[in-house]
């Protein structure tokens, strides 16, 4: 029997103090000989814990016995069943807590980097034309998806895929939800991976309109009345929760959102661009989740001195291992247990710093995490001249207030069950908008799991 290799095969990326410098991806991924060595350690268990932590259930055993056998054709066929943007979660998937985190491999020894081998592979397609996607006929129904984020592509898609007409709308000028206007450029690079899978998506025959916002360019009941027979929604999370502390008001506090919706979707990233940007001499972020890592590291490209100032342990960051990883390795500074109480501004009513106190971990809350706790006359500043707010994000009232009988939540997000049936007959919903911000690949199986109920609907079997 062959020996088991303990270890990953590593991951070439590009040096911290390069990147620091530019927007480029940070991560190279796989070459074909390191991705059949990393492959190759996969034991192809006959229980495959890790398809049981994929939340869309890739066949990943078998997708990774392909890349062993050289059949690259298999394998992203393999992938492409269960997902339509490969590419994309083979770089932000937190592989760390789902399939790798259930990986066998991962009790004694490094778990398979199933992430990086789906990269690999989605990557391979993109460069050798290697396409599952194709138009199939019609079978004379009508579906309008709201919102082009990772939920409404993965609906549009198997709906496509069992010959439904589905026209996409779009509130922003560019599709892809989060995928554009929010991971960064050297995250997820936008020409090469977001807009080929879209592409893919409209070989399939989906129409994408963009710059709609449905609730005010046109009401989901004009939908119906357009000809539509069912409407899904997924509009995402996108409004900004803020700390409403003293001095919020200043200039230079911004929410993460619109910092990163900037430089992202506007480009202000790229010197060339006329989109305004300002990030001072140090930048504070508040926040350790993604979106907080995602907004320090844009900061520090765009030439800041950058800290983030989180009010728990590292141990309880939402933050991806390898995000945190990364922005310590380019230079952000963690300054942890800290929690902001005002905003300091000078007399022309700039920001010149942040009032924190100290925090200490005390007993778990409803999250099962440690709940921060106040250390007594703690308060100290640290000078900035920005403050990035990245506290996480609510949904957009607007859809649920212009659709009669559509049920919401006190978050504003949409109520809708499991299978994305919402309360208003034909209406179907999945992804931010139901669960508040949370995953890509969980927002695409949500919109997988509604476009089945869509099907069953509009009585249509699956193709
Ligand atoms: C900065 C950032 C970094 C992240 N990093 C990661 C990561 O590394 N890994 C990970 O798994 N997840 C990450 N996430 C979370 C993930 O991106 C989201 O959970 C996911 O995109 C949700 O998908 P969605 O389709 O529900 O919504 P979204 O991606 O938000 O898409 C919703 C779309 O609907 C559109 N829309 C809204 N209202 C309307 C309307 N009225 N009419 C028409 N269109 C409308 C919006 O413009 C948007 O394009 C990150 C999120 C952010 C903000
Ligand atoms: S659990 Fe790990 S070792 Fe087992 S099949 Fe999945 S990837 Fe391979």
């Amino acid at each position: 029997m062959a020996k088991i290799q303990a270890n990953r095969i590593p991951v070439r990326s590009q040096d911290p103090a390069e990147r620091v410098k530019n927007f480029e991806e940070v991560s190279y991924g796989y070459n074909t000989e390191e991705a059949v060595l990393e492959a190759a350690r996969c034991i192809q268990c006959k229980n495959p814990r890790c398809v049981a932590g994929c939340p869309v259930s890739i066949q990943i055993p078998q997708f990774i016995k392909a890349i062993v056998e050289g059949n690259m054709e298999s394998a992203a066929t393999i992938i492409a069943a269960d997902s339509s943007l490969p590419a994309v979660c083979g770089r932000v998937c937190p592989q760390e807590v789902q399939c790798e985190g259930a990986c066998i491999m991962g009790i004694k020894h490094e778990p398979i980097s199933i992430g990086k081998l789906e990269r690999y592979v989605a990557d391979w397609a993109k460069e050798n034309q290697f396409s599952t996607s194709e138009k199939v006929p019609s079978n004379g129904k009508k579906v309008a998806v709201v919102g082009s984020g990772p939920a409404g592509l993965a609906c549009a898609t198997d709906l496509a895929r069992a010959g439904c007409d589905v026209t996409v709308f779009e509130a922003l000028h560019k599709p892809g939800g989060v995928l554009v206007y929010g991971i960064p450029e050297f995250r997820l690079p936008k020409e090469d991976v977001v807009e080929y899978e879209i592409g893919q998506l409209q070989k399939m025959g989906v129409t994408i309109e963009t710059n709609v916002v449905v609730g005010r360019t046109v009401t989901v009941d004009q939908l119906f009345e357009e000809g539509f027979h069912a409407v899904f929604i997924g509009s995402g999370a996108g409004l900004p929760k803020f700390l409403n502390i003293p001095g919020e008001n200043l200039n230079g506090v911004v929410s993460a959102n619109e910092f990163l919706t900037r430089s992202n979707l506007m480009a202000a990233y790229d010197p060339e661009s006329e989109t305004p940007i300002y990030v001072g001499r140090k930048v504070v972020v508040v926040g350790g989740g993604n979106v907080a890592m995602d907004a320090a590291r844009t900061a520090l490209r765009l030439g800041a001195e950058v800290v983030v100032a989180y009010r728990r342990t590292e141990k309880e960051m939402p933050a991806r291992i390898e995000e945190v990883h990364h922005a310590k390795e380019e230079g952000v500074v963690f300054q942890l247990l800290t929690n902001p109480t005002a905003v300091l501004g000078n007399e022309r009513g700039w920001v010149t710093g942040l009032q924190c106190v100290q925090m200490e971990l005390g007993e778990p809350d409803e999250s099962g995490r440690r709940r921060p706790v106040e250390i007594p006359d703690s308060t100290f500043d640290i000078s900035c001249d920005v403050v990035i707010i990245a506290l996480g994000t609510d949904s957009n009232p607007l859809i649920g207030r212009t659709t009669p009988g559509l049920e919401m939540n006190r978050y504003n997000g949409i109520v809708a069950d499991e299978n994305g049936v919402t309360s208003r007959e034909g209406v179907f919903a999945g992804g931010d908008v139901v669960t508040g911000a949370a995953t890509v690949i969980l927002a695409m199986g949500a919109g997988r799991k509604a476009a089945k109920s869509i099907l069953e609907f509009l009585k249509i079997g699956i193709l």
